[in-house]
């Protein structure tokens, strides 16, 4: 139960349950009603063992008394008119009285009473006629009389047993014997049991409920009616129809039957010796109790489950209903925090996207005032150097001395080219070169670059070899540019070679991976280790003032990066620096012969 109250129990499961519930209330109160019924059934065929022998004791306690009287002398006498009639009177009425039975009387062949056990009585039966009556015709010819009927005389009903008189084989008459049934009925009724007993035509004659009596269990045919009528056996009684009305056929002896206020279990046994029915009826209402009683304890416990059902549900789903509000306020709390921390987010971002602005600013501005030192030494020397230069040309030209003048002013340009030189480098800086895309051959490169440093190699006596491959290596840029680079790191190679021997430039070009490698190895001084990361820097130099600005590696590595490449600067095992450009390739064509 408590594991189903955790969770909310769907309608569907309550509607099945409660249905269950009313089907097993319902078995319930039909197996009660059938094990109350079986008990009552019992019951009652125990009493009608019981009340059918009581009966048949009673009536056979006096069936010797016809029997005997028939035998009698005297009376047989009497009804051959030999012997007076009161004595036969007087001893009927002894035998009667020690007996127990209601009346002994005589009848002549006739039918006539001729002397009775009562004949001193107001209602004596002595000169009435009986020979209507089935008990006088079934002796008449022989036979035993056994028949039950209100009295024609007394108007109390009794049981008459009759036997022929005879003598010598001549019928005489009938000597009958009255039985009084009410001590029966009476002691059925004091033991509060409802005991019936019909007679073959279904009447019924013996009744411990006095209103059912002489009422026939089944309507009476005309034929029937006509015989109870000769026989006058129930005198002025109607013989309505019972008031008992077949509810249910259990089987020929058991039916439930109703009075239309209640039910009835009607127990029936034969009693064939006297062609009737002894009828045992219990009411039901003790069986309906029970089973109303177990039906209204499990409606009243499946309401009970119902109503804990439906609490629990409604406990449950509030329960519910508060952890979700619960949890819904949660989710707000941290829907809350996270917006606050989004909002924390923002704002360190834009701090930061700040400080990194205040660096790039910082750094160009280092970056300048770098650039700026760098140049204003360049020019600084020069500048001075003209300033002199003017000076002493203003002196000559004073002096008139032309000659002198000119050279002087000769040197001034020569200043002044080289002031160009180091203003058209620092160009590059400036804005973006526009790049011009060619197909560029890279050994026609460095050809040309080779022509323009052929002059160098030859005043610095450099002994050159270089590894070409035939094929033309054919690449997209712009051949100036790419010249230039080969030019600075041939210009590089010598200067390091300057002051050592030997002094050998080796140009190495080789090809993988859809591009191409040149390889500028010298055998000089070699880069200092702490130097390899700071030489592609602008302006930085280990020339001296004058010797170099610190651009040429810079100005390669931005040449090289625009063209899609790399370059990179290490020292030789032997001695000596390499640099190494790798640049991407469109084709590798044969054109001929190694180079
Ligand atoms: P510059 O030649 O004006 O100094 P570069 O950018 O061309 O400027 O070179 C920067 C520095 O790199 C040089 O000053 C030098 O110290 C070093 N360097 C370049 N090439 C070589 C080389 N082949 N061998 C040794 N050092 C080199």
């Amino acid at each position: 139960m408590l594991r189903i109250i955790k969770q909310i129990v769907p309608w569907w499961v309550l509607v099945v349950g409660v249905l269950i519930a009313t089907g097993a209330v319902w078995q319930a109160t039909r197996l009660t009603y059938a094990v109350a019924l079986d008990g009552i059934v019992e019951t009652g065929e125990e009493r009608l063992t019981l009340y059918s022998a009581t009966l048949r004791e009673a009536l056979s306690r006096y069936a010797y008394l016809p029997y005997v009287l028939a035998r009698n002398e005297a009376v047989q006498d009497l009804l051959d008119s030999e012997t007076p009639g009161d004595q036969v009177n007087q001893y009927l009425e002894g035998l009667n009285r020690e007996a127990g039975s209601n009346t002994l009387y005589v009848l002549d062949a006739l039918g006539n009473t001729i002397a009775s056990s009562n004949w001193q009585e107001s209602f004596s039966y002595i000169g009435h006629n009986y020979g209507y009556r089935p008990y006088f015709t079934d002796a008449k010819a022989g036979r035993q009389g056994r028949f039950f009927a209100i009295g024609a005389t007394t108007g109390r009903p009794g049981f008459f047993m009759s036997y022929p008189v005879q003598r010598a084989g001549r019928f005489l008459g009938v000597v009958v014997a009255k039985v009084d049934l009410d001590p029966l009925q009476d002691d059925w009724q004091k033991g509060g049991e409802t005991v019936l007993v019909s007679d073959a035509n279904g009447v019924l004659f013996l009744s411990s409920r006095k209103d059912w009596i002489y009422t026939s269990l089944s309507p009476l045919s005309a034929e029937q009616r006509a015989r109870i009528d000769a026989g006058r056996q129930y005198a002025e009684q109607t013989l309505k129809l019972t008031p008992l009305q077949t509810v249910k056929k259990i089987d020929p002896n058991r039916s439930i039957v109703s009075d239309g206020k209640d039910r009835y279990l009607l127990l029936s046994r034969p009693l064939p010796e006297q062609g009737w029915k002894i009828f045992h009826v219990a009411s039901l209402a003790p069986v309906r109790e029970r089973a109303e009683a177990v039906a209204v304890t499990g409606t009243a416990s499946v309401l009970l489950i119902l109503a804990l059902g439906m609490y629990a549900r409604e406990r449950r789903q509030k329960q519910l209903s508060r952890r979700k509000a619960r949890e819904a306020d949660a989710i707000k709390a941290i829907n809350l925090r996270l917006q606050e921390e989004v909002e924390e987010h923002c704002r360190t971002e834009h701090a930061l996207r700040h400080t990194q602005a205040e660096l790039v600013q910082n750094s160009k501005l280092a970056a300048l005032g770098q650039m700026a030192a760098g140049i204003v030494h360049e020019l600084n020397q020069p500048i001075a150097a003209m300033r002199t230069y003017a000076a002493s040309g203003r002196l000559l030209l004073e002096r008139q001395e032309a000659e002198k003048a000119r050279e002087t002013f000769a040197a001034i340009a020569r200043i002044t080219d080289h002031m160009g030189s180091i203003t058209a480098q620092l160009k590059i800086f400036a804005h973006k070169t526009p790049r011009r895309s060619e197909r560029v051959v890279i050994q026609n490169c460095l050809d040309s670059a080779l022509a323009m440093t052929s002059a160098l190699l030859s005043e610095v006596d450099v002994k050159l070899s270089k590894t070409v491959p035939t094929a033309a290596l054919t690449l997209h840029g712009d051949s100036a540019r790419v010249e230039q680079v080969l030019v600075n790191l041939i210009r590089n190679g010598v200067d390091a070679m300057r002051d050592s021997q030997p002094r050998e430039l080796k140009i190495d070009i080789s090809t993988a991976d859809q591009s191409l490698e040149i390889a500028i190895s010298d055998s000089g001084t070699g880069i200092e280790e702490q130097n390899l990361s700071e030489l592609f820097n602008p302006f930085f130099t280990t020339k001296e003032v004058g010797k170099g600005l610190g651009l040429g590696l810079s100005i390669s590595y931005r040449i090289v990066t625009d063209l899609g490449g790399t370059i990179r600067a290490t020292n030789n095992p032997l001695g000596g620096a390499s640099f190494v450009v790798r640049l991407p390739i469109i084709a590798a064509e044969i054109t001929g012969e190694d180079r």
